[in-house]
């Protein structure tokens, strides 16, 4: 059994390493609060044509495009159960995870 400082500077050590996490954490969490939800008329939503709603993706201009894809399945897309989530392709945007854009990657099993 340890000593009183020798339980302090184990507390102290413990306090240090949450506080270096929060710090980790928290430049996501007010980034995320920041980003403005991607519009479909933006230049960099068009690039990519990106649509809130997947089935409405134009499926002759956009062959790629399969039934069944979304924003929650491409790989982009940041995980969380947020009802507009960041994606990668967007900096400072947030997307409709129902959404879908060309540039979707299947996301790992
Ligand atoms: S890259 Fe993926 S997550 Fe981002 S808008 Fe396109 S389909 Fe959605």
């Amino acid at each position: 059994m340890g000593d009183f400082s020798s339980s302090r500077r184990v507390l102290l050590h413990n306090i240090g390493w949450s506080l270096a996490g929060l710090g980790a954490l928290l430049p996501d969490i007010a980034g995320a609060q920041m980003a403005k939800v991607l519009d479909e008329g933006e230049p960099q939503a068009k690039a990519v044509g990106y649509r809130t709603v997947a089935s409405k993706v134009d499926g002759v201009k956009y062959p790629t495009y399969k039934p069944g894809q979304s924003c929650t399945t491409c790989k982009l897309l940041a995980l969380g159960s947020a009802r507009m989530r960041p994606c990668s392709l967007f900096a400072n945007r947030l997307v409709n995870p129902a959404g879908w854009c060309n540039a979707w990657v299947q996301r790992g099993t």
